[in-house]
């Protein structure tokens, strides 16, 4: 059995005391409210991640392996390995490398949840950073890919031919079904939502926006949405369409939407088949059209949000609880309470990651590591 002694955050509030755990969390008691020392706050629980450390899921293999041990390093105790618009071989390629993932844990190595699919099924007139050669969805291809890893969350443009009709469908398989990458109207938003939609990629990125007059998936998701997911890295979107959004949807939750080029130096990388360049902090298409994913890390992601004015609690609910509650693993995930995974994050003063806890085993934090990474 392990103990830290800190500021714990729990779901009923910050407590000074001990945590006492070993692959669950077994007890948290309180202290002298004296006691001082470091935050320790659950676990990242990442949505959106294309790769890190030079790899991309979609190389298939044992990317997705090494993708889990790179953003372990940063607290993120758990993910969602997220595919792009290729070939159907290819996707099933990238699936396979995932499930290998998922059947392989590495001790110490974030949690592979299952998978992502951003594409194909989506808008070929907002394919922001994706590839052409999106498909319509249908069950059957939805079923196909599902065979070979667990499809948690799938990206879709409603506005295609029979998409409506399918989400109940998907819905019925155990997938959250999110609107992105999509030229949807407002009314057609609202439609996906009633027929069981959850959901929204990467919020305000790769779909039709805020207009007024014409307001389109943007706007159905603050004005109706409960769930979305959000790039906190400051480009995606500007600090005060955060602040709008986090007024407007309860459980906004953050993502790094992560490609090979996090934790890199500035260069040539890969995003499935998408050329792509790292340039002071951004990851671009190589002819610059267009943001293409970040190379985020989820505390970075943490020290972004903190510099808005948010309050900490309320920004680890953002990169852990609501993410959780989102895929319905909340019981076990997401918050640090008595029998949840010992999934664990240690800050310093700085919100610097000091250590990280993976279901107890202790993960060397980018500190240990500040020689051998940018
Ligand atoms: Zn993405």
């Amino acid at each position: 059995m392990r103990q830290l002694r800190g500021q714990i955050l729990t779901p009923a509030g910050w407590i000074h005391g001990d945590i006492q755990f070993d692959d669950r969390i077994r007890a948290i008691k309180e202290r002298a409210a004296s006691v001082d020392g470091p935050r320790i706050i659950p676990g990242f629980i990442d949505l959106h991640v294309h790769g890190g450390a030079g790899r991309d899921v979609m190389q298939g293999g044992d990317a997705a392996r090494s993708v889990a041990a790179f953003h372990a390093r940063f607290g993120t105790t758990a993910l969602l390995a997220t595919t792009m618009t290729d070939s159907p071989s290819r996707v099933e390629a990238a699936l396979t490398g995932i499930a290998a993932a998922m059947a392989a844990h590495q001790p110490g190595s974030a949690r592979v949840l299952g998978a992502h699919l951003e594409g194909p099924f989506i808008s070929s007139t907002r394919l922001g950073a994706q590839p052409p050669g999106v498909l319509p969805a249908t069950l059957q291809k939805v079923q196909r890919f599902a065979a070979i890893a667990p499809i948690r969350v799938l990206t879709l443009a409603p506005e295609v031919a029979d998409h409506l009709d399918l989400i109940p469908e998907l819905v019925a398989q155990g997938i959250r079904v999110q609107v992105g990458h999509s030229s949807a109207s407002y009314e057609t938003t609202l439609a996906a939502l009633q027929q069981g939609a959850s959901g929204f990629t990467h919020l305000f990125n790769g779909m039709t926006g805020m207009s007024h007059r014409d307001p389109g998936v943007a706007a159905a998701a603050m004005a109706h949405g409960e769930y979305a997911e959000l790039i906190p890295d400051l480009e995606h979107v500007h600090p005060g369409t955060i602040r709008q959004a986090l007024r407007a949807i309860p459980k906004l939750y953050f993502i790094t939407d992560a490609t090979a080029a996090a934790g890199m130096p500035d260069g040539d990388y890969t995003l499935g088949t998408q050329a792509v360049v790292k340039c002071q902090g951004c990851v671009r298409l190589k002819d610059g059209s267009s943001l293409a994913g970040s190379s985020l890390t989820m505390d970075q992601a943490l020290r972004n949000l903190l510099t808005l004015g948010m309050d900490l609690a309320d920004v680890s609910a953002r990169l852990s609880r609501y993410p959780a509650e989102y895929l319905g693993i909340a019981h076990e995930r997401g918050q640090l309470r008595a029998g949840s995974l010992a999934d664990l994050v240690v800050l310093d003063e700085h919100a610097q990651v000091t250590d990280v806890y993976l279901e107890g085993v202790r993960c060397p934090a980018p500190a240990v590591l500040a020689g051998t990474l940018p």
